[in-house]
């Protein structure tokens, strides 16, 4: 059974405004879309192609218009509460821009404490073990825990994100451009880290970017997003690919780089 699925996913938002003139614009469209459990999926799009809003919709902080979001094979909008915290829990996610996703005046320490405090009760003492065990895993020192975003540098936050995304060892974490502004290098090691915790914890992940070397790099299968629609899915098993709309392959010419030589 898929750990997540979407069903014909549609999500429109009103545009324009001025004397009121407000139309709403189809950002998904349709869009069908499933997790196993354990994989890495790729959503590869440009920019405004509607991955982000995919993405919340997956984390379920958006509602579709219409269409079906399934949490092990069971509707999440009918989940009881008990079923929907659970379901929350599961799922977590690391932004682009870590600076903007923290509370600048928390510590690392708290920051990462954050989500296990929402679902777990924990002595001081079991807490900071925690946290100091979270930070080891993502490659920063204990204390780490004392210091205030602004002290780190991007990747190091990063990885601060990372730590409280994996808190509560989620079933699948929405990694959305998570590793889009970092340096090449900082980004190499980052997608090392990630490969390395999901080997480690089994957990899916949604790796939403544009880049496609980052996809190739993570994915066991890649689907392609553009204007709204899903127009090209690719399995890393199926070296051929499987193309499932013409402009699939124009699609890749113009947002990517040079093509690698499976995909040529
Ligand atoms: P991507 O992540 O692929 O860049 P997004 O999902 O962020 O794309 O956005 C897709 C389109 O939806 C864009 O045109 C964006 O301007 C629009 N959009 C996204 N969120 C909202 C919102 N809350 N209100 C209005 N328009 C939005
Ligand atoms: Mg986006």
């Amino acid at each position: 059974m898929s750990l997540l699925e979407l069903k014909q996913i549609r999500k429109s938002y009103r545009r324009g405004g001025l004397f009121g003139m407000r139309e709403r614009f189809e950002v998904l469209k349709d869009v069908d879309l499933s997790l196993e459990p354990g994989c890495c999926l790729g959503l590869l799009g440009r920019s405004g192609s509607g991955k982000s809003t995919l993405g919340r919709i997956a984390l379920g902080l958006e509602r579709p218009d219409s269409g079906e979001v399934l949490f092990n094979g069971r509707p999440v909008k009918s989940l009881p509460e008990q079923d929907y915290r659970e379901y929350r829990k599961n799922i977590q996610v690391v932004f682009q821009n870590s600076f903007g996703s923290v509370n600048p005046r928390w510590t690392a320490g708290r920051i990462i404490a954050e989500p296990i405090r929402n679902f777990e009760q924990l002595s001081p003492t079991s807490m900071r073990e925690k946290v100091v065990h979270l930070l080891e895993r993502v490659g920063l020192r204990p204390e780490a825990a004392d210091k205030l975003p602004h002290q780190f540098s991007g990747g190091e936050l990063q990885r601060v994100c990372i730590a409280r995304a994996i808190s509560l060892s989620p079933s699948l974490i929405v990694l959305d451009e998570a590793v889009s502004s970092l340096d090449m290098l900082i980004q190499a090691k980052v997608m090392e880290l990630l490969t390395d915790l999901q080997r480690e914890t089994g957990t899916a992940y949604l790796f939403i970017s544009h880049d496609i070397r980052v996809l190739l790099r993570m994915a066991d299968r890649l689907v392609v997003l553009d204007e709204g629609r899903i127009v090209g899915q690719m399995d890393r098993m199926d070296e051929t690919g499987s193309i499932t709309h013409p402009a699939f392959t124009n699609l890749l010419e113009a947002i990517l780089p040079p093509l690698p030589a499976m995909l040529a």
